[in-house]
């Protein structure tokens, strides 16, 4: 023990002053000489120190054997650790390895596909074979697999290799459909949270702050640990800023087949479109090419998955093509009037009389095939004048 630096202090006061640890009063830090240290009954500073004070060492300045502190944090650390598996390594697999890895989780994988190389750049173990994954105990499965095959996967799971307890999470974007699988599959002691991040690799590459995360607590057993255990995977996503919505899994859906459903398919409509960018560019159309960003890069499983297992989302695809064809039908409507009111003021056709109701519309239809309108009206004079104006208001842009 090095002797230049040593602190006392009158925290603690033994009945008995052994000289091995036993040092004079002080209640600051100060230099002490060896020879001034009270070995000796006979010192006279000794004996005064052990009639009025007697003291022992609290603390040195020297390196301690092990610093308290940081093992207190190291311990809280680990407590907040979690073995995790993650069943369906591709895209959104993959992306939610980065933030557990780095939050200190242990991470394991398992694929249909060989992960390994990626599953190792990220700090994850993969296993080709789901036995040797499930035989590693994880505390956590997430299943993250496409929608579609996710019935099929959970099959092949080999339950019984994992640890009784074990808590079940799946990142489904439709949610009834997994609540009801994992309720039905799993036995009843494994627990089980239903959630969906309402993000993914291309709208959200870098911070989830802010962003929705939805959840059920489905069956989360009332012992002290699994509870505790469920919180803790939660709050992964606390901790990166996520906003935390418990709700469930059928409002999920019903508000999911308005809003995701409907931002799928008109981003895979838009798609179709091969918009490019313009000098131009409006916000609104800057808007429209980042929605076909935010969408192109998931897979048509993960889109058929939204409209197959969500009951809401037939009926929001027929609302929108309700929609669409109401809007394109009230454009025809008034193209058809500017049309009717051409036909009759050239034709001199008077208020009495008039042209069948769906006349101008054929008329339309005719020239929108490509061939110019050809009407048979009272002259032929007349007859030239309207188709050059009809091919003039359906050709020409004004
Ligand atoms: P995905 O196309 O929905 O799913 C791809 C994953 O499913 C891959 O791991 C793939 O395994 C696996 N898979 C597909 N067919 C399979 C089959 N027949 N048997 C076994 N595994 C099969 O794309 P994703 O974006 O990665 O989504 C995964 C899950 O996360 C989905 O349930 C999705 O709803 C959910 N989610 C995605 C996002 C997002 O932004 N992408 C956001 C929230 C939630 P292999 O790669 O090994 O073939």
């Amino acid at each position: 023990m090095p002797s230049a630096m040593v602190a006392f202090s009158t925290f603690l006061a033994p009945t008995s002053l052994k000289p091995s640890t036993s040092l004079p009063s002080t209640t600051t830090r100060r230099n002490i000489k060896p020879n001034a240290l009270p070995f000796s009954s006979s010192n006279a500073f000794s004996a005064r120190v052990h009639a009025y004070r007697p003291l022992r060492i609290r603390a040195i300045d020297a390196a301690q054997p092990f610093d308290y502190e940081s093992r207190v944090a190291q311990q809280f650390h680990d407590a907040q650790r979690l073995k995790i598996a993650i069943v369906g390594f591709g895209n959104f697999g993959q992306f939610l390895a980065q933030t557990l890895v780095r939050q200190g989780h242990t991470v394991l994988a398992h694929s249909r596909s060989d992960y390994t190389d990626e599953a190792r750049k990220l700090g994850v173990t993969f296993f080709h074979n789901p036995h040797d994954l499930c035989e590693e105990h994880p505390e956590v499965i997430i299943l993250c697999s496409s929608i579609i095959s996710t019935q099929h996967v959970l099959q092949t799971l080999p339950l019984h290799s994992l640890k009784r307890s074990t808590l079940f999470v799946d990142v489904l974007s439709v949610k009834e459909f997994p609540k009801n699988l994992l309720l039905h599959a799993l036995p009843s002691d494994f627990d089980i949270l239903c959630t969906h991040p309402m993000f993914g690799p291309q709208s959200a590459p870098r911070a989830w702050t802010s962003l929705p995360f939805v959840f059920e607590k489905v069956r989360i057993g009332d012992d002290d640990r699994r509870i505790e255990r469920c919180e803790k995977f939660l709050n992964i996503f606390e901790r990166e800023g996520c906003r935390m919505v418990e709700m469930c899994c059928a409002d999920h859906d019903m508000f999911a087949a308005g809003s995701q459903f409907i931002t799928h398919t008109v981003g895979r409509v838009l798609e179709m479109l091969m918009l490019e960018s313009t000098p131009i560019n409006t916000k609104g159309y800057e808007s429209l090419i980042n929605l076909v960003e935010n969408t192109y890069g998931d897979s048509f499983d993960l889109y058929y998955g939204l409209f197959m297992f969500n009951k809401n989302s037939l009926e929001m695809l027929e609302r929108l093509d309700f929609a669409f064809e109401d809007l394109r039908k009230q454009l025809m409507g008034r193209l058809h009037g500017v049309v009717r009111e051409q036909l009759f003021h050239n034709a001199g056709i008077g208020k009495g009389q008039s042209l069948p109701d769906d006349y101008g519309y054929k008329l339309l239809k005719k020239g929108q095939n490509g061939s110019a309108p050809v009407l048979s009206l009272p002259s032929k004079e007349h007859r030239c004048s309207f188709v050059f104006q009809i091919y003039t208001i359906i050709y020409l842009p004004r």
